[in-house]
């Protein structure tokens, strides 16, 4: 059985190092065959990025060589997908290549673009690429008072990241002492300030203990920098003095250009992970088109139950579990105190009033991830 995984992420990893644990015998034998090809020979751990843009990690802390995370009999391979030929079981990739496969994963993941909002990438900062969480770092420290307007776009990455940033922030500048001289704006685009209501009703009691403010119902239309305003579909606007986005998201150009799914999200049967249509090809983390949060602990979760169905696919003749949409999510909620959100297609989640132990954990697991993304964890 040839397994081909194209994408080298958060669920790609796990789901690779998981499987080649289960096949140890096939693998050693011939009978199974593991290649993963992705498009950085770095694997980069994408939430230490809310401590970069608050000075709180260094950029090196964020990436491990990605054949320091892999077992061995795993053959990876930097050689990205231009073009997915699913009727004939190939992927052909940027060196001119074509790999054949019996089973495909994809978890190519997703990209920021605050592109496509006008005049939001040239006129906020964000903490969704290096680049960009280095420069809010610099403009966070050089900035001396005034309204910082935290904007959000749909759909966006993580859940979790417009409340975290917000929170992070007013901790930064709470510790530089200038807290006084700082007016937070917070706007979300639906009727409540998180998607998920138990967590909207949680943060809300932190907001207004904080003394942050919040609109609701503001979906980002275009922002004019020459007068420092965020206009809303809506009709409102939002001055701005520091203008924090979670700029919306797509997935990969690679997924809409070969037909997989419209804005790279593709077509996901939401409890086998199989692309619809398709027997042999199957769906992982963000580039899902699933109607639950793009988070890494998303691709954990999927690519566990994944990595136990291929196995028991090759060895059972059937899969034998269903993803149950789990999802669990820190909250880092400032002041060294965190919560975390646990769901699942079913269960809401039910946020607790955050403390200093659940902040630690966060922290630990900020390292314990490299553990994870072997597979170990
Ligand atoms: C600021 C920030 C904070 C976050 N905080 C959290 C958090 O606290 N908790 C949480 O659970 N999640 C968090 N996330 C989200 C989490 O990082 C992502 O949801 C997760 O990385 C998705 O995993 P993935 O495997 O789908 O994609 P990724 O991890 O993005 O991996 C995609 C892989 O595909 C490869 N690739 C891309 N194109 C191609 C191609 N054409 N061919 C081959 N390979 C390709 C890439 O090189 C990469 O290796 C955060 C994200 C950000 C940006």
């Amino acid at each position: 059985m040839k397994i081909l995984i194209v994408g080298g992420g958060m669920g790609g990893t796990i789901l690779a190092n998981n499987l080649a644990r289960r096949l140890k015998h096939e693998l050693k034998q011939g009978k199974s065959h593991i290649t993963m090809l992705s498009a950085s020979e770095q694997h980069m751990y994408q939430p230490g990025l809310l401590y970069v843009c608050v000075g709180r990690m260094a950029t090196d802390e964020l990436y491990r060589e990605q054949t320091s995370l892999l077992e061995p009999e795993i053959e990876f391979h930097v050689d990205p997908v231009t073009g997915f030929q699913l009727d004939q079981n190939e992927v052909t990739t940027q060196s001119g290549k074509t790999y054949g496969y019996d089973l495909l994963v994809i978890a190519t993941g997703s990209r920021a673009m605050p592109e496509s909002v006008p005049g939001l990438a040239e006129n906020s900062v964000n903490c969704y690429t290096e680049a960009n969480a280095v420069e809010m770092w610099r403009q966070v420290r050089d900035f001396q008072g005034g309204t910082v307007t935290i904007a959000v776009g749909v759909p966006h990455k993580c859940p979790m990241v417009p409340l975290e940033v917000t929170f992070v922030l007013h901790d930064y500048f709470k510790e530089r002492g200038i807290l006084d001289k700082v007016k937070f704006q917070y706007t979300y685009p639906i009727g409540r300030i998180h998607s998920l209501a138990p967590v909207g009703e949680w943060a809300k009691g932190e907001f207004d203990r904080m003394g942050i403010q919040y609109e609701t119902l503001f979906n980002m239309k275009e922002i004019d920098g020459a007068n420092h305003v965020v206009h809303s579909e809506e009709g409102t606007q939002s001055h701005y003095d520091l203008l924090v986005a979670v700029p919306p998201h797509k997935g990969m150009a690679v997924i809409e250009e070969n037909g997989l799914g419209q804005s790279g999200w593709i077509p996901t049967d939401r409890h086998s992970l199989k692309m619809e249509g398709r027997d042999n090809v199957y769906v992982l983390g963000d580039t899902t088109n699933l109607p639950i949060s793009k988070a890494g602990s998303t691709a954990h979760f999927e690519a566990e139950v994944l990595a136990e169905n291929i196995a028991a696919i090759i060895k059972l003749g059937g899969p034998v579990r269903d993803y149950d949409g789990k999802v669990f999510c820190f909250i880092e909620a400032g002041s060294n105190r965190a919560t975390y959100a646990m769901f699942n297609y079913t269960q809401p989640p039910a946020p607790r009033a955050p403390n200093r132990a659940v902040h630690w954990f966060k922290m630990a697991y900020n390292q314990l991830y490299w553990a994870s993304a072997r597979g170990l964890l």
